[in-house]
């Protein structure tokens, strides 16, 4: 008997409709033979909802209690797929993170997982029941206050459950048939990707792909747990995120570029006339780190000979820029620097492929693509099999597929079907 995690997006659970589909194909699932634990997310858009009526209630909430409201989604959902389970005559059990033994630490909005201890769930599994539980969110170690992981953390529930668990594999389900070589919603001619390595999928998770939570996949990769991406509307094979995709028996032969990402989350800030001394950039980094900033790309101009200073840009999260400047603007009299520039009208596209470290020419080609497309790029940072530029926020689609079309990764006729979402 299979152990086997599956999580459903909210796209999956819009609407009771959906829920009710839901609930079919995991009872199929367990009528299979298997034990299932399933993770859900809030329906639809009800956490971007949530977090508008927060919004409208204070321009700056307390994470706590941010955590405690957007927490709720999740609740209503598990709730009622356990009842649409019941009323098909089967046994489901709701549980929260926190009765789930997600433990994280107290980083409300970006909570980390520091300890699963999910003895609850396998008990209703021993149980023959369906277990099913609240994504993205957990408890607290210090404060035992309820947390939540980040946006789309419901996956990354779903991965750290399912390494806790021994399960054999962990199912995404979403509400397109995989993993793209591209967004289709802005390639339509992006092609369904079969089987993708952890460390291209993290990459691709890094650099925008929303199809995955970055930290899911690295979870994934140190417990060697496979994914299965896959739709929730169909029954198609999805996309396999493994450790060694091209092995023999699968006859695939690895491509040079395995797809095309894009994020126009994020802002960048240039740190102006920054003194050309030992530890400047430390103490800059330090400080950011401090207030628990995750900065991207990173670009330190050589510094002019007649005035002894350098500007130093970084890439960061839009939502992460007002604390970043406030922290900034706190040392500068200590370091010195001159002055601070801001810019959130970027976007991020990359290129991402393992086969990229066998294969010369592939920046130049790149580059080539977004010429012809009249992009220009802004900043340029590079990982043994990735490529990503900065460019302004207006170019990023003609980037994306000047690049997609560029490296021949666009199918012959349109492939991706988007089944439900907004895409937000
Ligand atoms: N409901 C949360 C969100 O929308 C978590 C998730 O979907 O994974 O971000
Ligand atoms: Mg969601």
């Amino acid at each position: 008997m299979a152990l086997v995690v599956q999580k459903y997006g909210g796209s999956s659970v819009a609407d009771a409709s959906c829920i009710k589909r839901v609930a079919q194909r995991i009872v199929a699932t367990k009528k299979a033979g298997n034990d299932v634990a399933v993770i859900v997310s809030a329906m639809g858009d009800t956490t971007d909802e949530l977090l508008d009526l927060a919004e409208q209630v204070s321009p700056l909430p307390p994470g706590r209690e941010l955590d405690m409201l957007l927490t709720s989604g999740e609740r209503i959902s598990m709730a009622l797929l356990a009842m649409a389970i019941a009323n098909l005559g089967h046994e489901a059990r709701s549980f929260t993170g926190s009765q789930a033994g997600l433990i994280t630490n107290s980083a409300h909005g970006k909570a980390r997982i520091i300890d699963v201890t999910p003895s609850r769930i396998s008990e209703a599994i021993d149980q023959g029941h369906i277990a099913i539980v609240a994504g993205f969110q957990g408890v607290s170690q210090d404060t035992k206050d309820i947390t939540t992981l980040g946006r789309g953390g419901s996956d990354t529930t779903a991965v750290a459950l399912a390494a806790a668990l021994e399960a054999d594999v962990c199912e995404i389900y979403t509400d397109v048939d995989g993993v793209y070589t591209a967004d289709p919603r802005i390639v339509p001619a992006a092609r369904q990707i079969p089987r993708i390595s952890y460390e291209e999928m993290m990459e691709m998770a890094a650099c925008g792909a929303k199809i995955l939570h970055l930290r899911c996949v690295e979870y994934a990769r140190r417990f060697s747990l496979p994914i299965h991406v896959r739709s929730s509307f169909s029954t198609k094979e999805g996309t396999w995120v493994v450790s060694d995709p091209y092995n023999e028996g699968t006859e695939m032969e690895q491509p040079i570029i395995s797809g095309v990402a894009h994020d126009r989350s994020e802002a960048k800030i240039t740190v102006v006339g920054v003194p050309d001394k030992v530890g400047e950039a430390a103490s800059i980094f330090k400080t950011l780190a401090d207030a628990e900033i995750n900065i991207d790309m990173i670009v330190q101009n050589v510094s002019a000979a007649a005035t002894g200073r350098t500007d130093i840009s970084f890439t960061l999260p839009t939502a992460d820029s007002q604390a970043a400047l406030t922290a900034l603007k706190k040392i500068q009299e200590r370091i010195g620097y001159e002055s601070l520039l801001f810019d959130d009208q970027i976007g991020k596209v990359s290129l991402i492929g393992a086969g990229m470290r066998s294969h010369p020419g592939v920046t130049a080609t790149f580059f080539a693509a977004l010429a012809d497309a009249g992009v220009n790029i802004e900043m340029i940072s590079t990982s043994e099999i990735r490529i990503s530029v900065v460019v302004g926020q207006d170019g990023v689609d003609a980037a994306v597929a000047a690049a997609h079309r560029a490296f021949d990764l666009d199918a012959d006729q349109v492939e991706a079907v988007v089944y439900g979402g907004s895409g937000r």
